[in-house]
């Protein structure tokens, strides 16, 4: 298989790059940062460019399901912002994604338009003060009365739920004894009574900012349940099916698009810095530095394109979507912090986009099923024998 861009594949990183140098000038990707805040208008100029439409069908104002092109996107994006980033994946992923591949014809109705034009945003609330790999144990309760679910709980890490629409939510529907059994998904109105919110400082990827999600009795319709009546009690299907496997492409695009950043500043930097009368790029230490990112870079570019092809052309997936979500994130931290080293002091100091980069790629192999998880799961799948 040929990874190469291909013409559309070409045409939709010019789209992108002229967006980004139109609307997200690297003074307000720093901004963002430091206000942990990006503005919600970022995301219906971005779908003025036809992106947000890239997960949505057709007939609801979309350009189909496109997964690579979506990757893309992602990538591009992140090479200036963490944050715009994220804004897309909270819309074209967690929302769009989701309600075409499970929502009830009502649920795409509802959602599928608005998100198509970038007007909805969408967080994904799965972790829990007490819940974080294990997912199967948490303990936020919905509780069926009638047409109506009242939701009782914690949750934690919700990314962007201060400004989201709807948030994503995994919740317990039935005895907590049969695990993996009685779990549902279920969009909850961020302005719903009874939620209350407490903003969690976190290190990186500021502008989407995390936050606890108290809820007190939320009464919600029924008619929330992602997928409806069938998919009641049948949440652990749909988190750990299809959507799994979209969800392990996205954080590797974020990190090798932070990782191509880091690696553009440093290949120029080493150009311009001089010491000892000469650029710093003469010296051998950072020429084998920049070599070796460059050739890691290459292998991260290679294995998510290749996942995310199996994805998109429905192949099984499972093993190398966990690769390179293990390879590409593990990769693009030690990749970050190399070329941190060739910046010198100036990776080190604010104001510098270098120590941005490195707060933001961080988080990358801890979030969305850690690198340990991710070994674990490859282990398994490819049937290694267990005690
Ligand atoms: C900035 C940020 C934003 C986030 N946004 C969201 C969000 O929007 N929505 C959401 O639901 N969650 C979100 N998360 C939560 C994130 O997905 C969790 O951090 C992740 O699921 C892991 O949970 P944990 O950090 O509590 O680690 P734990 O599960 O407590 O694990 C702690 C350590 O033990 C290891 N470990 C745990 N179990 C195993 C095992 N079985 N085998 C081997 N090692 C193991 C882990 O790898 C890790 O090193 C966010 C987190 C951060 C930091």
């Amino acid at each position: 298989m040929d990874f190469s861009d291909d013409e559309d594949t070409g045409a939709l990183r010019d789209l992108l790059r002229r967006f980004i140098a139109r609307e997200a000038s690297p003074e307000m990707a720093a901004q963002w940062d430091r206000d942990d805040h990006i503005p919600r208008d970022m995301l219906v100029k971005l779908a003025e460019t036809g992106v947000c439409g890239l997960t949505v069908p057709e007939e609801f104002g979309g350009m189909g399901r496109d997964v690579m092109a979506m990757v893309v996107t992602i990538l591009e994006l992140a090479k200036r912002s963490t944050a715009l980033a994220g804004l897309y994946i909270m819309n074209a992923c967690y929302g769009s994604l989701n309600i075409a591949m499970e929502g009830t014809p009502e649920q795409k109705q509802r959602f599928l338009p608005g998100l198509a034009k970038g007007e909805i945003i969408f967080a994904y609330g799965l972790s829990e003060p007490d819940v974080g790999a294990d997912l199967a144990s948490v303990k936020t309760r919905a509780e069926r009365k009638g047409d109506t679910l009242v939701i009782n709980g914690t949750k934690r890490w919700c990314s962007g739920a201060n400004f989201a629409d709807t948030i994503l939510m995994l919740v317990r529907s039935g005895a907590a004894d049969a695990r993996y059994k009685n779990l549902s998904m279920v969009l909850v109105p961020t302005d719903a009574p009874g939620i209350t919110m407490l903003r969690v400082e976190a290190l990186g990827v500021r502008g989407i900012p995390t936050n606890d999600v108290m809820l007190d009795n939320v009464e919600v319709p029924f008619a929330n349940v992602l997928g409806g009546e069938a998919k009641w009690n049948e949440g652990w299907s749909l988190l750990a099916g299809p959507a799994l496997e979209i969800e392990k492409l996205e954080t590797p695009a974020l990190a090798l698009g932070v990782a191509e950043a880091a690696v553009a500043e440093a290949w120029e930097y080493s150009q311009q810095r001089q010491q000892f009368g000469a650029p710093i790029c003469t010296i051998q230490s950072i020429r084998h530095m920049l070599s070796d990112v460059q050739t890691k870079l290459q292998a991260c570019r290679l294995m998510l394109m290749s996942a995310a092809w199996k994805v998109h052309s429905g192949l099984p997936s499972a093993v190398d979507t966990s690769m390179a979500k293990l390879y590409v994130s593990d990769s693009a931290r030690d990749i970050v912090l190399t070329c941190q080293q060739v910046l010198g002091a100036y990776g080190y100091a604010h104001g510098f986009a270098m120590e941005r980069y490195v707060r933001d790629v961080l988080v990358m192999p801890i979030w969305g099923g850690s690198s340990a998880i991710q070994k674990n799961n490859i282990a398994n799948l490819m049937r290694l024998p267990r005690k």
